[in-house]
């Protein structure tokens, strides 16, 4: 689909994913895909876990390599090419919220894309920690994870939340939580927030989309705009199953998805 923009990438600087950013470039140019970008793990303040983010020396190196493909990228005017964002995903861990807008204040990202990945210091959606699970009562454990997503679109620090129910990844609940979607819809619309539909939970034991289409659906009645992603580890996950994402934001109602440079916002109209 040439028309399609890829808003979550990794590459092998995350510590566990593979390929280049040039590596993505030139698979983004086989694509014909309009836009990519970048969004590397912010490291994180309450661990060091060389394979979750990269190190906080690695970070302006990593800035410095979007910034080269950028420019080199850049197409000429009137000639189609792949337009390069520096994005960055950063962790919302409350705690640490003023550090992470100290650390992001430092670059000039063209969007931040917000993540919860934690709570209470566990990271929930890595393999490794399932155990946990036992620890907590499902509905419990989504409210607690909806209140720490709501504070982080609260937080001022994002441009836009990234797969948006992944607590949903290993254990769906048998009924959808269309309360929490519906206030966290109303939430991030107050606070001007995109939410990220990502092609990635079709390849995670949910096997469905980030969000799911009741919450696709809560977003766009509460007028909340929206970015694509795959949240690629490796280039050949780049605008993975890309078909499924343009059919449940046209299912939804949306005309027109986002893309950001240097924080404002461009809206593209969806061809
Ligand atoms: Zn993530
Ligand atoms: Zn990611």
């Amino acid at each position: 689909m040439p028309d399609m923009i890829d808003y979550h990438i990794h590459t092998a600087r995350c510590g566990h994913g593979s390929g280049s950013a040039a590596d993505y470039l030139a698979m983004a140019r086989s694509l014909n895909l309009q836009e990519i970008g970048f969004t590397e793990h912010l490291p994180l303040f309450h661990t060091i876990d060389a394979t979750l983010a990269m190190s906080w020396d690695e970070l302006p190196l990593y800035i410095a390599d979007i910034e080269r493909l950028k420019t080199e990228a850049a197409p000429a005017r009137g000639e189609v090419g792949t337009l390069v964002r520096l994005g960055i995903e950063a962790d919302y861990v409350p705690k640490y919220v003023e550090q992470t807008r100290a650390a992001l204040n430092n670059y000039d990202f063209d969007f931040v894309m917000g993540s919860v990945h934690f709570i209470d210091g566990w990271g929930f959606d890595d393999r490794r920690n399932i155990a946990n699970y036992d620890a907590y009562d499902l509905p419990d454990l989504y409210e607690r994870y909806f209140e720490l997503f709501m504070e982080a679109v609260s937080s001022g620090l994002f441009d836009v939340m990234a797969h948006p129910d992944l607590i949903k990844k290993y254990f769906r609940l048998e009924d959808e939580p269309r309360a929490l979607y519906e206030r966290a819809a109303q939430v991030l619309a107050g606070h001007g927030v995109a939410i990220e539909v990502s092609s990635a939970g079709l390849r995670k034991p949910c096997r469905e989309l980030y969000p799911s289409q009741t919450f696709l659906d809560a977003c766009f009645a509460a007028g909340v705009s929206v970015t694509t992603g795959s949240d690629a580890h490796a280039p050949d996950q780049l605008a993975m199953d890309f078909t499924a994402v343009r059919q449940a934001l046209e299912l939804a109602g949306y005309t027109e998805i986002q893309t950001f440079d240097s924080r404002v916002r461009i809206p593209v109209a969806l061809a």
